[in-house]
């Protein structure tokens, strides 16, 4: 008998590291039976990632409002997942990291008592307000889920020490490795796409061969308020001395980053602030790009892969292991720290060669493969 398998995806990343699971999933037919429903936490991103892959959703929740805070995510998203899945019965529901979505679905699983599969489990800081909320969802979900699937083994001690049993950790690598090498691929193989995303760059004047890139993202709720102006202090800095660099920065809609990214950044010749980048576009400009500067989570694991120097906008990182192996550099909000590390990057030839390696520590595409194969077992 198949196997019903219910996937729920609400956010931008989640879609991006869900993708080769679903498609292993689909690949495998003959054993699964797959739902796919999106919360729509984030709409229009999630709906361009999915159309890329060719991937047609189920159940769209339809929750995004106006001014939407925590409580009300949560709530509208418990509310309208339980008849699903008490309608649907799968033998097992997906979800992925540490998201809202993840969270109200784990908790009705829970509740419906479906087993639960996390993906991208076990990364933590210990620290409930940085990444907030994130860290305490995934701490909650860990608790809730049967069978977890961890990119690294720091990942799976940090479940064993909470008390889960190993046998039901497997050490995968991250899904987003897959991602990224199927979507370098696809574009690769596809001149007119491949055409199309460079004249996309090209309106802006911006040339992605001229090797002097600095791509930005800055998006989470600890870097709102002052240490974002801290952030783009230290931004204005590097354009002013280093002003044969070009540096991109696609603009998180959230008001609380794009008012201020505005009002600071706008009038520099050599700072490009364009509207956020579907996910090959991105990972394009990315591929392109000699430093990133970000304090997104999925970038910790992409710019490594891709051999680009990190430089991590935050005080705490659930994901240490690039940073200890040499691959990225945490730096936080302060201004004076962020523009002293890029300053060296650009001007110490040998200081940015030691970051500009690969790292295998994420795996190196197969993931998703591995997940399917032992859910096959289950
Ligand atoms: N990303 C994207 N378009 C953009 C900026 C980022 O597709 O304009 C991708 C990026 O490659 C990464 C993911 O979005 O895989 C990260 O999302 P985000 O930073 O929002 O979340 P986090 O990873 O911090 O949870």
């Amino acid at each position: 008998m198949r196997k019903k398998v219910f996937i729920v995806i609400g956010t931008r990343p989640e879609a991006i590291k869900m993708v080769p699971i679903i498609a292993q999933l689909i690949k495998n037919k003959k054993f699964f039976e797959t739902k796919i429903c999106i919360t729509q936490q984030h709409k229009e991103l999630v709906n361009s990632i999915l159309k890329f892959f060719n991937i047609n959703p189920d159940f769209k929740l339809n929750i995004m409002r106006d001014n939407q805070d925590l409580s009300y995510i949560t709530y509208s998203i418990l509310n309208k997942i339980n008849p699903i899945l008490k309608d649907n019965k799968p033998d097992y529901a997906i979800v992925h990291g540490d998201t809202s979505t993840t969270f109200a679905t784990a908790l009705s699983c829970f509740y419906n008592k479906i087993k639960l599969i996390h993906i991208e489990a076990g990364l933590r800081t210990y620290n409930l307000s940085s990444p907030y909320p994130e860290e305490f969802n995934r701490q909650v979900v860990g608790k809730i889920a049967y069978i977890h699937f961890s990119p690294t083994l720091l990942n799976k001690k940090n479940l064993v020490k909470e008390g889960v049993s190993s046998k039901l950790i497997f050490v995968t690598g991250n899904t987003v490795i897959d991602t990224i090498k199927m979507t370098l691929d696809k574009i690769k193989k596809n001149k007119t796409l491949k055409e199309k995303i460079e004249k996309y760059y090209y309106k802006f004047n911006i040339n992605l061969n001229n090797k002097k890139i600095i791509l930005i993202t800055i998006h989470r709720r600890e870097n709102f308020g002052k240490n974002l102006i801290s952030i783009l202090n230290a931004i204005i800095k590097i354009t002013k001395k280093h002003p044969n660099y070009n540096l991109i920065l696609p603009v998180h809609p959230n008001p609380n980053i794009k008012n201020i990214v505005f009002k600071y950044l706008v009038g520099f010749k050599n700072i490009y602030l364009i509207k956020p980048l579907e996910y090959h576009y991105f990972v394009y400009l990315l591929d392109k790009s000699n430093i990133v500067i970000s304090d997104s989570g999925g970038l910790q694991e992409e710019a490594p892969f891709l051999k680009k120097p990190l430089v991590i906008l935050r005080k705490n990182s659930e994901r240490p292991e690039t940073i200890t192996i040499g691959h990225s550099i945490k730096v936080g909000s302060d201004t004076k720290k962020i523009f002293a590390v890029v300053d060296r990057l650009i001007l110490d030839k040998k200081y940015y060669n030691k970051f500009n390696k690969k790292c295998l520590i994420y795996g190196n595409g197969t993931a998703a493969l591995q997940i399917v194969k032992k859910l096959k077992k289950l």
